[in-house]
């Protein structure tokens, strides 16, 4: 088969790589339906997160079961699936708690920009749908496998509630579906801070009451007077550097809540402020396995359209070009289609 591996900063190549086997008997190997390239994919593609060696990507899939180890209980072959970018056993204390993204068996998956994808403890992280779901959901469904259970963890961690008044910080993926989330969750006003007018569109599109353009200190102002002074109730914070961070707790009312996914780079928080701040942080590796039974239910309900956050679909063997479509900021997410499927 064939797949995507990163050789080097913008150096990403689709190359013949070994059919993936079962190796525990609780594996499952998927033939996937589609597959994307992530916000955080870009982090290694520019080079800002060095890797070692030559490095197969990707973590967002779902497609149909074509084998099982011989202790897989619940998943069968034939079944359409969908997992997080996380494996988890979904019965350990911490996956009890709702955190699988934290589960003692943890481990991140890697390789699923290809045609085939073996995913470790099956019975924990996929979940089956019960009939195979219409092509057009197919999106949709994909989206469920990381960037909107990520913005719905971002939502989730700030407290949304009905009528809350949230900033979503971030025009990404994950951002635009924490508007998503935080429409279904309830919220009264969303404001979305975004400078990209086709980002600004589908912000509004999912929910979005208000959006800010302005950044930094003037960012903040414009939170406070769209407030009345005060701040936001809930900040979903979507990007991951300091100036994102700051602007999501300087923005945040006393007593409210951040809830952050966006993966930390060069964050460094000052205890005094934090301490003055008086705000609760809530954030890490969205447990995107404890929303999937809800969210896949909500796609095929037809209830959401997280799917919208693809504004590009390219074979999987284009890969490269969807990766350098999202770096120059041309696509906010790119999908890809494995070649030959069903
Ligand atoms: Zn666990």
């Amino acid at each position: 088969m064939r797949g995507a591996i990163l050789y080097g900063p913008r150096d990403i190549r689709f190359e013949d790589r070994p059919e993936p086997t079962i190796i525990q008997p609780t594996d499952a190997i998927i033939r996937l339906s589609a597959t994307c390239i992530c916000g955080s994919d870009l982090w290694p593609y520019r080079g800002i997160q060095p890797i070692a060696q030559p490095t197969p990507m990707g973590h967002e899939y779902c497609g149909i079961v074509e084998e099982v180890g011989r202790e897989v209980r619940n998943i069968k072959t034939g079944q359409f699936v969908v997992g997080s970018f996380a494996t988890s056993d979904n019965t350990c204390v911490i996956c009890q708690h709702g955190y699988q993204s934290s589960c003692v068996q943890r481990e991140f998956m890697s390789t699923a920009q290809a045609s085939l994808l073996r995913v470790p403890l099956a019975d924990g992280t996929l979940v089956a749908t019960s009939d195979l779901p219409p092509k057009e959901l197919i999106p949709s469904l994909l989206a469920t496998s990381d960037v909107l259970g990520t913005g719905w963890f971002a939502a989730d961690a700030a407290n949304v509630k009905l009528g809350s008044t949230v900033l979503v910080v971030g025009d990404g993926a994950v951002g635009l579906l924490g508007v998503l989330s935080a429409r279904q969750m309830g919220a009264k006003r969303i404001i979305a801070m975004s400078r990209h007018t086709s980002r600004q569109k589908l912000a509004r599109e999912f929910g979005a009451s208000d959006i800010v353009s302005e950044r930094g200190d003037e960012g903040v102002a414009r939170i406070k007077d769209l407030t009345k002074g005060i701040g936001a109730d809930s900040v979903l914070e979507c990007v991951g550097t300091q100036e994102s961070m700051m602007q999501a707790i300087k923005s945040t009312r006393p007593g409210g809540y951040i809830g952050y996914v966006g993966v930390p780079h060069g964050v460094s928080l000052d205890g005094e402020q934090l301490f003055f701040a008086h705000v609760h942080l809530h954030g890490g590796p969205a447990p995107v396995r404890r929303y999937l039974p809800q969210l896949i239910k909500l796609v095929l309900d037809r209830k959401i359209n997280p799917g919208k956050v693809f504004d590009l679909t390219l074979p999987l063997d284009q890969v490269a070009e969807g990766y350098r479509a999202m770096d120059e900021r041309r696509a906010i997410k790119t999908l890809l289609r494995p070649n030959g499927t069903k």
